[in-house]
């Protein structure tokens, strides 16, 4: 792309010891060090600002057309420009067409506004470099974050202060990891659960970590494992599947009820019948979920946990969106029964306002990760705390601070005042929608999350009649009406809210496109969606007759 103003003669740069030095260390020269100044100033003091000048402006270039821009794919021996170019490019030219997620108008998705400081304490944790992999790249910062895994764990299990004591910085023991998101807490925490189930024998299998899932299933005598949770998990639970070797159609999907929480009743079933195979099946694992990502509702936590403890299942919960909502007194109770569970996901970049990427899993038995413990001589020794014997990733940046400091910070009010800002915002919109006739509320607000679509009161009457075909049809319609009028005000760049497809009905199920609402943005107010919701309706008068 080409720079728009220009910042110095051009002249053949080369890279040679001399110039590479000056590029290693500092600014080459005065003006590029203003220039630097001039951005990183907006960008740590006045980051909303920045980004409202700079990010997502609303001009209408096609994917396509700016995918045709980058097809360069030959890298130059010699520099092509100079830092302060590249740099200016990046903030005039690009981050134009990258998304302003920290807009109060986007309220589609789960990555939202973030407190202007996260910046800051991105840049030392970046300035710092602390690889968490072993002690000696991190030493304290190892230790700070054993710290802050109990301080969560705390908020999770409550146990008490002799249990902490004990743990918080005990090197054979762990409550928990820092992953690089969601998915890999997931995928780890599922790990654990398998590598726990099939142990080793007695007649010489040496576990599944180490014999592979052939071996494995051959020493207990088992066809398959499987994995069960609400039709609404999150596909990483699939990837999961795939990556551990039960093969992701053994992750069983699990009807909701009519508040698309897991119905109880088709578990339990489902688990007896499993239990009748004699052992030939067996559950790896039963999942609750605490905030799906497509209607933000929560399982019943305690139920299932009850469920797994009588069966002797692990039972895990993917908290990674919800899990912050612990912090509000006012709602922690929604998430009653998380403490059973064996282990529990929770995304940093999500609802606890942190820049990408970090998520976090946390384990209700401190031993448990024993069993995906791994050593180089080179790098962590037994016994040692070396955060990487015991975790998916290697080299791993110091995320823990960044919360740490985040907690101190706010405290836990703090985040609780942006959950509840998110809930009850939430709520409002709901009533909003009621009251408007070209609107139907599809999923109300368990926490800060609600689906909706555009379906006028007229047409709400005729699907209230008895008569399938006829409705189905009509859904067929509001579907393709629903898309298009979120296409379009996604293109028109003002507000975004997403979409999705929810499968809805008891006797026949019908794939029902939806529009979703997440609100985390604590600029996010009832008065701003009441105009996103204008712009919907403006846009399905003017569109009515295309569709
Ligand atoms: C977001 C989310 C995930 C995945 O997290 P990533 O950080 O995107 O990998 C998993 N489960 C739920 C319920 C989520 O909302």
């Amino acid at each position: 792309m080409k720079i728009k103003n220009n910042i110095s003669e051009k002249t053949e740069l080369v890279a040679n010891w001399q110039t590479l030095m000056r590029v290693f260390i500092r600014p080459e020269n005065e003006e590029t060090k203003l220039i630097l100044l001039k951005y990183m100033e907006q960008i740590l003091f006045g980051l909303n600002n920045f980004l409202k000048k700079h990010v997502g402006i609303t001009e209408k270039v096609s994917l396509k057309e700016l995918s045709m821009r980058f097809t360069d794919t030959t890298i130059n021996k010699n520099p092509e420009k100079k830092l302060a170019e590249v740099i200016t490019e990046l903030i005039e030219d690009i981050a134009p067409h990258a998304v302003n997620v920290a807009s109060p108008y986007f309220v589609g998705h789960m990555t939202s506004a973030m407190p202007f400081f996260m910046v800051h304490l991105k840049t030392i944790v970046t300035a710092l470099n602390q690889n968490l992999v072993k002690i000696e790249t991190s030493k304290v910062v190892s230790i700070l974050e054993k710290q802050v895994i109990a301080k969560i764990h705390r908020i999770i299990y409550k146990e008490d202060e002799s249990f902490y004591k004990e743990h918080v910085q005990n090197a054979k023991t762990t409550l928990g990891c820092f992953t690089k998101d969601g998915t890999l807490a997931n995928i780890t925490a599922l790990w654990v659960a398998r590598n726990s189930l099939l142990v080793p024998t007695k007649d010489g299998f040496s576990g599944i970590e180490e014999e592979g899932i052939d071996a494995a299933y051959k020493a207990y005598g088992i066809e398959r494992c499987v994995i069960l949770a609400s039709k609404l998990s999150h596909y990483s639970l699939k990837k999961a599947g795939g990556i551990l070797g039960i093969g992701n159609q053994n992750i069983i999907a699990i009807d909701v009820d009519g508040n698309n929480r897991i119905n109880l009743d088709l578990l339990n079933k489902e688990i007896k019948k499993i239990k009748q195979t004699g052992g030939r099946i067996r559950i790896l694992a039963v999942v609750g979920i605490a905030g799906t990502t497509e209607t933000g509702t929560i399982d019943p936590l305690k139920e299932i946990g009850m469920l797994c403890s009588e069966n002797k299942i692990h039972f895990h919960v993917d908290a990674a969106w919800g899990g912050p909502t612990l912090m509000s007194e006012k709602y922690s109770h929604l998430l009653d029964g998380i403490e059973l569970a064996d282990s529990v996901t929770i995304d940093c970049h999500k609802q606890f306002y942190m820049p990408m990427s970090s998520g976090m899993v946390y384990f209700k038995n401190p031993s448990i990760m024993n069993s995906i413990e791994y050593h180089a001589s080179y790098v962590n020794r037994p016994g040692s705390v070396d955060l990487g014997i015991k975790s998916i990733t290697g080299s791993r940046e110091a995320n823990s601070i960044i919360l740490d400091c985040a907690l101190k910070i706010m405290g836990t009010q703090g985040y609780a005042l942006l959950i509840e800002h998110g809930i009850e915002t939430a709520r409002k919109f709901a009533e909003e929608i009621k009251k408007r006739p070209d609107f139907q509320l599809m999923t109300s607000p368990e926490l800060n999350l609600l689906t909706y679509r555009i379906c006028p009161a007229d047409i709400r009457e005729k699907l209230s009649e008895d008569n399938f075909e006829q409705r189905q049809s009509i859904n067929k319609k509001l579907n393709k009406i629903n898309r298009t009028v979120q296409r379009l005000q996604r293109e028109a760049g003002k507000s975004f809210v997403s979409r999705t497809t929810l499968s809805i009905g008891n006797k026949h199920k019908e794939d029902i496109v939806v529009l979703r609402c997440v609100i985390m943005n604590p600029m996010t107010n009832i008065n701003i969606l009441k105009k996103i919701l204008d712009e919907q309706e403006e846009i399905y008068r003017c569109h009515i007759d295309e569709v």
